[in-house]
């Protein structure tokens, strides 16, 4: 059965204030530094918290702190038994609890204490962030719920790796892979023992392997999955999100013990099923996160060039190519500079309909991209100037020795006519640099903020020696 769509106001929420102003560990989109783990203190350790990263020319992000614990865990006797479901709280007649101060986290972890299973769940947000962000965390025992408001304790959630490292508890959630970066990246938060339900049905071969299933086929509940889409930013959350949010674990450790019994059962003395599914489930949890590095030159990774050029239907002639990467990466690096997502900055059928049309004036710009994106709005110009220039460099590529001084100066006088966006000046000296591809250097902020401000003194200086020649 077709359900309504999801309301305008849960989709896009008008007046959020950006969370991210609030972090204490500042955004870090530069594509030149590492990420920084941000665990200080390993509680549950076998081996104590390695400091080292390995010494290596490019610099490198710390190993994942928990790979010993993790390859060599003990597992509890109990979860390789079969045993009676227990029965999850009806779901009509509680409420989940609301956990956003310190206060109440410390309140939370008392209650958490004895578990030995706990259910975890997690809302993101990627569409007004480059990287993203966990919004909320859902966690649910045997007797309650608890909706975890992560925008307002992001600095203080790296105190659950008492229970999420505990060997001793089981910690259960569906379909983990991003759930298991997203607890590193914003928390510092590691699972030792992850059950992931995602594992048995495939190894049970259900038909499906969604969670909206596994609920509909031991609890006959219908989850509403158009709220996946929701904007988890939306302060106060509304009640209907709540709800939606707790339904994601609040059966998880019923659903559990049925799966397990089944996995058990089907086990025979060469393959234990339940091992299956828990090293499986451990590989997602060994998973490290790093930031993708943009590739200007060549285009590899997911989010390269060469990925979304792979998507395009229609063949590209040089011109176009070489506007296409030009795009593509005054993208990737104006949405780490404003932190906002590539989506956000320039949807890709819109990239692509500049690609085909190849305007060269900023309403051409616009024109192009209907509703026209804020940022392209605000750099259309720019755009216009990267299309010219990339189309004009693709038509004299062979005799690209001509590239000279006389460009060069070119690219200065456009930088002054056009400054005012804080990205104007580096694209216009990406397109200065580049032929189709841009100097990597360019996307590293540290040095960009350099470049301009020697930019800056530069055309400062021309004009006074203008002034000066004047005299
Ligand atoms: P879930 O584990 O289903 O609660 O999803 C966790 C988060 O993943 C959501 O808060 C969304 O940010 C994202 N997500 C899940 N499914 C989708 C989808 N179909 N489209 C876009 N985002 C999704
Ligand atoms: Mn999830
Ligand atoms: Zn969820």
């Amino acid at each position: 059965m077709e359900r309504d769509k999801l309301e305008y106001k849960f989709l896009h929420a008008n007046n959020v204030v950006r969370p991210q102003i609030h972090f204490k560990d500042a955004v870090d989109n530069s594509n030149s530094t590492p990420f920084e783990r941000k665990i200080k203190y390993k509680p549950h350790a076998l081996v104590p918290l390695d400091f080292t990263a390995s010494v290596d020319e490019t610099p490198k992000s710390l190993p994942h702190p928990y790979v010993h614990e993790i390859t060599n865990i003990e597992y509890p006797q109990r979860m390789f038994e079969t045993a009676e479901p227990e029965m999850y709280k009806p779901y009509d007649t509680t409420s989940p609890t609301w956990v956003d101060t310190e206060e109440k986290l410390l309140e939370m972890m008392k209650r958490l204490e004895g578990a030995e299973e706990l259910a975890v769940d997690l809302e993101h947000h990627n569409y007004r962030s480059f990287q993203g962000f966990t919004c909320l965390m859902q966690l649910s025992t045997r007797d309650e719920d608890f909706v975890i408001d992560t925008l307002e304790l992001r600095d203080k959630l790296w105190m659950l790796n008492e229970y999420f490292a505990d060997p001793n508890i089981v910690k259960v959630l569906h379909g983990a892979d991003s759930d298991i970066i997203w607890l590193q990246r914003d928390f510092g938060l590691y699972i030792v023992n992850l059950f992931d339900t995602y594992f048995p049905t495939k190894v049970l071969e259900f038909p499906h392997h969604s969670l909206a299933y596994l609920l509909k086929k031991y609890c006959n509940f219908d989850a509403d999955k158009k709220y996946q889409l929701a904007d988890w930013r939306i302060r106060p959350l509304p009640v209907e999100m709540l709800d939606y949010a707790r339904s994601d674990t609040h059966f998880l450790l019923y659903i559990y013990d049925c799966l397990r019994n089944e996995l058990v059962n089907k086990s025979t003395t060469d393959g234990n099923l339940v091992r299956v599914c828990l090293q499986r489930s451990n590989e997602v949890a060994l998973q490290k996160y790093d930031k993708d590095i943009y590739d200007a030159a060549n285009g590899t990774g997911p989010g390269g060039w060469k990925h979304m050029l792979s998507k395009w239907k229609y063949a590209m002639n040089p011109q176009q190519l070489a506007v296409f990467k030009e795009l593509h990466s005054w993208r990737d690096h104006t949405a780490r500079e404003e932190d906002e997502s590539w989506r956000y900055v320039l949807p890709n059928h819109m990239l692509f309909a500049l690609v085909e049309r190849m305007p060269v004036d900023s309403s051409g710009v616009i024109g192009c991209c209907n509703p026209c994106p804020t940022l392209v709005r605000m750099n259309a110009q720019v755009i216009a100037y990267a299309i010219q220039k990339a189309k004009r460099e693709a038509l004299e590529a062979p005799k690209e020795d001509a590239f000279k001084e006389e460009d060069k100066s070119k690219s200065e006088t456009t930088t002054l006519s056009t400054s005012g966006s804080s990205t104007t000046k580096m694209q216009v000296q990406s397109i200065k640099r580049s032929n189709t591809s841009v100097d990597p250097a360019l996307f590293d902020l540290k040095k960009v903020k350099k470049l301009r401000t020697e930019n800056a003194a530069k055309l400062e200086k021309k004009s006074s020696d203008l002034f000066g020649s004047c005299l």
